[in-house]
């Protein structure tokens, strides 16, 4: 008998391992060592289908730049065999009438959804029991068509933007994680810094959720790469690190009786982070200017504040104490 309880647990020692044997490589080296890069599966199948499905019901943000390429890449789906595409077809109906309409980056169920399946990384199967049975079985289902015809190609475009990232991480990173830790008088999270590096993503690009604490980053959006991908990466990083400059903001605007203007905070991480990578890189136009951001509202009204108020800090002219204080005071 007892030979018998060792069969079993050996029987099912081997079948979780064979269920995570694509775990291994869901990693990207880099030269980073504040970024870590994940190149899974899960992830990357979920993005991609939320991005068609909303493509499908037609949202304002399915025509932006970011997703517009979706459509190109679903060219190849009438040459499918009929099988896989029923299959595809079914689990892009379920994602119209369960997920798409809802933002990825706002709405909690589907955040919480993202981020499970995140953490799957590239296992052969889904292993966390927190997800509804129904998406299990359509994403299994799905895994079978999406692993023969697209996951190799956006496996490798997600390692080529990494490999493209990398030079330019392994000379400015340190520099801007000081300096911008710095700016915002915090440390860099010590779990690290995750990004799910994802062929599509949402129409902005690159986004940040928590919890898990993690930055989803598209590798087809050619505008997010370069110094200008240097850049968003440190963006989207200090929306995890910005937190006590706007909690302080906030209680002084509170203690006034006033508001924060709309996206204020936001206009302060576009502004910062492209500030300091032109700091190291003379040459680079920041973000926020090169998309035309602060040309419209709320962006306009928000520089002019922070022309005023948070560059003398940047400059060492004020204290952030000072910067903040005098922001609070200028808002209504
Ligand atoms: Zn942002």
């Amino acid at each position: 008998m007892k030979r018998f309880y060792w069969l079993i647990l050996i029987l099912v020692i081997s079948c979780r391992a064979n269920a995570q044997e694509d775990n291994s490589n869901h990693l990207i080296p880099s030269a980073s060592q504040f970024f870590e890069f994940h190149n899974a599966f899960w992830t990357n199948m979920h993005h991609f289908l939320y991005v068609k499905a909303r493509a499908q019901l037609n949202t304002q943000d399915s025509q932006r730049r970011a997703v517009i390429g979706v459509k190109k890449d679903l060219d190849r789906i009438d040459q499918l065999p009929k099988r896989d595409r029923d299959i595809w077809e079914k689990t892009l109906l379920y994602y119209r009438e369960n997920l798409a309409s809802a933002s990825i980056l706002f709405d909690r169920k589907l955040s919480k959804i993202s981020g499970l399946l995140a953490l799957e990384e590239s296992n052969k199967s889904i292993q966390t029991e927190e997800l509804d049975n129904e998406l299990v079985q359509i994403l299994t289902q799905a895994a079978k068509v999406y692993r023969a015809h697209w996951w190799p190609d956006h496996k490798k475009k997600n390692k080529e933007w990494v490999d493209s990232m990398s030079p330019l991480l392994k000379e400015h990173e340190v520099k801007l994680e000081k300096r911008l830790t710095s700016i915002y008088n915090n440390k860099w999270p010590a779990e690290g810094m995750r990004v799910d590096v994802c062929a599509y993503t949402n129409w902005a690009g690159a986004y940040s959720t928590w919890p898990p604490q993690r930055i989803a980053y598209a590798s087809t959006d050619s505008t997010l790469g370069g110094t200008s991908g240097l850049e968003t990466l440190f963006h989207e990083a200090m929306h995890f690190v910005e937190r006590v400059v706007s909690r302080d903001l906030y209680q002084k605007t509170r203690s006034l009786d006033k508001q924060i203007p709309s996206q204020f905070t936001h206009a302060i991480i576009f502004y910062s982070s492209g500030y300091a990578v032109k700091e190291v890189i003379p040459d680079h136009v920041p973000y926020a200017l090169a998309r035309g951001f602060w040309n419209r509202e709320p962006w306009k009204g928000n520089l002019i504040l922070i022309e005023e108020h948070w560059v003398p800090y940047l400059e060492g002219k004020i204290s952030l104490e000072e910067s903040l204080d005098r922001m609070a005071k200028s808002f209504k």
